[in-house]
């Protein structure tokens, strides 16, 4: 208890938590260990854990196979730099991923978090069109309610206003938005839906590097779910105006939407993507953005003669063993059947909340599951709420939402959702 009460004292003196001030606002909870779906807290209380520690764990923590490949690949090497060397890890993962995403995708760069994969995503489309003499093709075009990482270039082609961008206004690129897709998933297409983007588009081409955008599900950003027509209908205009696509996957990926990919949901493939968050089962961090062949022959044809990125952590071995174990267990798994499990006892565990008084939405897909408030939720209000009911949540604006990690049983759901439900209506 001393010891606790000890540890909780130099994290609220000295510690920065995500979005937070020193000390937060918000309670925080000492975990001390997390095995299969549950987290265990210091003072013995297990909860169910919701949130797959955002989006990421989807094997669930501390999977025996996974333990085992990053024991290991301990056992040979944790790190070697990728300047000059390489290493099987890197290969096995590189070889791995182009199995599973669209065939003219065929150049990887690793990186070691979503927002440097954004990061390298835009430095991809930039060079790309000064290699082709059109320097003026600087800008990007993204979705109102997209959220893509928190460095300064992944910033600005998040949603201008929930992203801040007033707060480092001399500092950010000015970058193009159109609004956010109106026709929701399970609608019937909507064509106007797409043509503020068309506008736009059609206005600012000659300045449009590429167009960013999250496909399928707008996650950070409001869990927004939109129709697979609106992400076909980008891909036609990019063709048309000769502008990059970069998909943003690093949340949807590895079959969190209830395809592979989401930009499986269009059958459409990006020009660039980036993968993240669950690319290594949840352990380590690692992103991976990807390209064509000319592409990647147009970059390396400019001025620089190369890709102009490489970090310190690039490929880094552990990190990729892991990765190659998770993809390995995903693609043995019915992870397809699986997902729907759970998105059929999301719908049916979420539903009521939709009578509830204080509610404006509620909205399932795959592995995702969000109920729109009315009004924001008091983070300091309702997480003591969701811990005394033995589940573990973490709700931003107006949103309470899960994403599970897949191993989640039906009685899990079912314990997870009825705790919105009643959180919902005490508040
Ligand atoms: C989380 C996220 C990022 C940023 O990834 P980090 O690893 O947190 O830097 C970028 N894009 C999307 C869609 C994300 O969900």
């Amino acid at each position: 208890m001393a010891k606790t009460l000890e540890l909780l004292a130099f994290d609220q003196d000295h510690l920065w938590h995500p979005y937070s001030a020193i000390p937060p606002s918000y309670p925080v909870w000492p975990v001390a260990e997390a095995y299969g779906t549950r987290l265990r807290l210091v003072d013995g209380r297990e909860l169910i854990d919701g949130m797959a520690s955002w989006w990421c764990v989807i094997h669930g923590y501390r999977h025996p196979t996974l333990d085992a490949a990053i024991q290991n690949q301990l056992a040979r090497t944790a790190h070697v730099m990728f300047g000059g060397l390489t290493h099987k890890p890197a290969v096995e993962l590189g070889k791995r991923l182009l199995t599973i995403v669209p065939a003219e995708l065929e150049k990887i760069f690793f990186c070691d978090s979503g927002s440097v994969a954004v990061e390298v995503a835009l430095k991809i489309a930039l060079q790309y069109w000064q290699a082709l003499g059109f320097s003026q093709k600087r800008r990007f075009l993204a979705l109102r309610g997209g959220y893509h990482g928190d460095t300064f270039g992944a910033m600005s082609v998040g949603d201008p206003v929930t992203g801040m961008h007033h707060l480092f206004a001399e500092f950010l690129p000015k970058q193009l938005f159109a609004p956010r897709p109106s026709c929701r998933f399970h609608e019937s297409w909507d064509p106007r839906s797409v043509e503020p983007l068309a506008e736009l588009v059609e206005r600012h081409h000659a300045e449009i590097a590429a167009l960013v955008l999250e496909p399928i599900v707008q996650g950070a950003g409001g869990m927004w779910f939109y129709h697979p027509e609106h992400l076909r209908a980008a891909r036609r205009l990019c063709d048309e105006f000769a502008i990059l696509l970069i998909a943003d996957e690093i949340a949807t990926g590895f079959g969190r939407t209830g395809k592979l990919f989401a930009c499986g949901h269009a059958g459409i493939s990006p020009d660039i993507l980036c993968l993240g968050k669950a690319l290594t089962g949840g352990y380590l961090t690692l992103a991976a953005v990807l390209t064509t062949q000319e592409g990647a022959e147009t970059v390396c044809s400019g001025e620089a003669g190369c890709l102009m990125h490489g970090p310190t952590f690039m490929a880094n071995p552990l990190a990729c063993a892991t990765a190659s174990a998770s993809i390995d267990l995903l693609l043995a798994s019915s992870w397809q059947e699986n997902v729907y499990r759970i998105e059929t006892a999301l719908a049916a565990g979420l539903a009521p909340c939709r009578n509830l008084p204080g509610v404006a939405d509620v909205r399932v897909l795959g592995a995702i599951g969000a109920v729109e408030l009315k009004a924001p939720v008091d983070l300091a209000v309702i997480t003591p709420k969701f811990v005394e009911r033995g589940v573990w949540l973490r709700p931003f604006g107006k949103l309470i939402y899960t994403m599970p990690a897949y191993v989640i049983s039906d009685e899990e759901l079912a314990t997870l959702c009825k705790a919105i439900y009643e959180a919902v209506s005490a508040v």
